[in-house]
């Protein structure tokens, strides 16, 4: 059997490896626009932003990896398009390659504001090559502004500030993280981001972005403010990569559509990590994570290869900021106000858990220096048993031998 895999990132790799894993031993081929080895893309934002320019470091496999794995890494080309009937795609060099199984891991690409399209010092961030691009334009800056208050937009702010970079911050919704973080922790960046000399403004939007020769000078802001800055992070989210997919005929709605095995409506065709949406999906919204991105390849790979599916975690996730790391576990309900939060200090200097819970529902856990309260969460959650808000709240309330217990039960 042939395996073609669209995408050699966290999904991609993340499929071939378990593919290998558990035993296949025919053909696997990796396809990615993007040159060179597959790079991580969580330090994009963080260590390899500020980075020495090794960054051999933070290549998701080494190269001999490829070799002894027997894996195919075919970089810099583009799928063009999908012969989902004959079973083969066409490449940007001329070639066209036949599949047995094919593997849409193409994930997503970074919302512009369309104003910003072609400036010289706008910037988004998803691909080693952006990173490159702003870390070079950093080094000649004194100041940065970033439209949104998301995981990506503040760890660049992050990023910057520790880089000596004057920084503004600039989001639309009355508060930072509103689309993945509780309001405690989302207030809690606030604070951190404030303290650390980053300001932040909530609740504005970008009325027009100013411009002098073709060169990024500032922006306008609805609100009538104005903020003048040597460069421009957007940080506005993602869009799913879901064009070829639909010129072959396959199902999409913001992202490709997939059973719980990962298939899509095609035979043979099955799609993984963030441009992937489940149809019936528990949380109902599309997961871009490294952990999503690895699970669903860990299904695919299963599915494809006709064994149980794995045993599904509850869906986490990591932000590093500063020198502290905000971990979660769960998904946190779009409708927010009749969630219930609970502080819970950890055992580590200003070390702190926040529980959400949705009715006696606990739903997410978010865990700030205290990889103790996030493991207790987690397992909460996978578990599908918690303690009461009250217990958490109690000071004397011993959460290990409660998660110890659970396990045992
Ligand atoms: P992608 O990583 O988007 O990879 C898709 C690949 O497909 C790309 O390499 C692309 O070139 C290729 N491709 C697409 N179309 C084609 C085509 N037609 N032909 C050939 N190749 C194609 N997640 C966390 O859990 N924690 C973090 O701290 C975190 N930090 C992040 C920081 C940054 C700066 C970024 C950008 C993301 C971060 N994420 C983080 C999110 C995480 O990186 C993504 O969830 C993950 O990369 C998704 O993997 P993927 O393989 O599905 O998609």
């Amino acid at each position: 059997m042939k395996v073609v895999v669209i995408g050699a990132s966290h999904a991609g790799v993340g499929f071939v490896d378990a593919m290998r894993r558990r035993g296949f031993d025919g053909d696997l081929t990796l396809i990615d626009r993007q040159k060179g080895l597959p790079t991580e893309r969580p330090p994009l934002s963080k260590a390899f932003l500020l980075g020495d320019g090794d960054e051999a470091k933070f290549a998701l496999r080494k190269p001999e990896w490829f070799r002894q794995c027997g894996v195919q890494l075919q970089d810099r080309c583009e799928v063009l398009s999908i012969d989902a009937a004959g079973h083969d795609l066409a490449l940007d060099n001329g070639q066209r390659i036949a599949y047995d199984r094919l593997v849409l891991a193409m994930g997503a690409r970074p919302r512009h504001l369309p104003s910003a399209g072609n400036l010289d010092g706008a910037f988004v961030l998803r691909d080693p090559e952006d990173a490159r691009r702003l870390r070079a334009a950093a080094s000649a800056s004194r100041s940065a502004v970033i439209v949104g208050g998301g995981y990506i937009g503040l760890e660049v702010a992050a990023s910057l500030t520790k880089a000596g970079k004057q920084v503004t911050v600039i989001e639309a919704a009355p508060n930072l993280l509103a689309r993945v973080a509780s309001r405690p922790i989302s207030d809690f960046f606030l604070d951190l981001h404030r303290g650390q000399g980053v300001e932040v403004i909530t609740g504005s939007s970008v009325a027009s972005v100013l411009e002098a020769g073709g060169k990024f000078t500032g922006l306008a802001l609805a609100d009538g403010q104005r903020v003048a800055a040597d460069m421009l992070v957007i940080g506005i989210g993602v869009v799913p990569e879901t064009a070829l997919a639909e010129k072959a005929g396959i199902e999409t709605a913001n992202g490709i559509l997939v059973d719980q095995d990962m298939r899509t409506n095609i035979a043979d065709v099955y799609a993984i990590g963030d441009g992937a949406m489940q149809r019936d999906g528990r949380y109902g919204i599309r997961l871009e994570s490294v952990h999503n991105a690895q699970e669903s390849a860990e299904i695919a790979a299963a599915a494809i290869l006709g064994e149980a599916p794995p045993k599904r975690q509850a869906p986490w996730f990591w932000s590093d900021q500063f020198d502290l790391k905000l971990q979660s576990a769960g998904i946190l309900p779009e409708a927010r106000d009749d969630l219930r939060h609970v502080r819970r200090a950890g055992r580590r200097e200003n070390a702190f858990s926040v529980w959400s819970f949705n009715g006696a529902d606990m739903v997410a856990v978010e865990a700030v220096r205290d990889p103790a309260g996030y493991m207790a969460g987690k397992s909460c959650l996978e578990n599908g048993k918690a303690p009461t808000p009250e217990q958490l709240a109690d000071p004397d309330f011993d959460l290990k031998a409660f998660v110890a217990d659970k396990q045992v039960a």
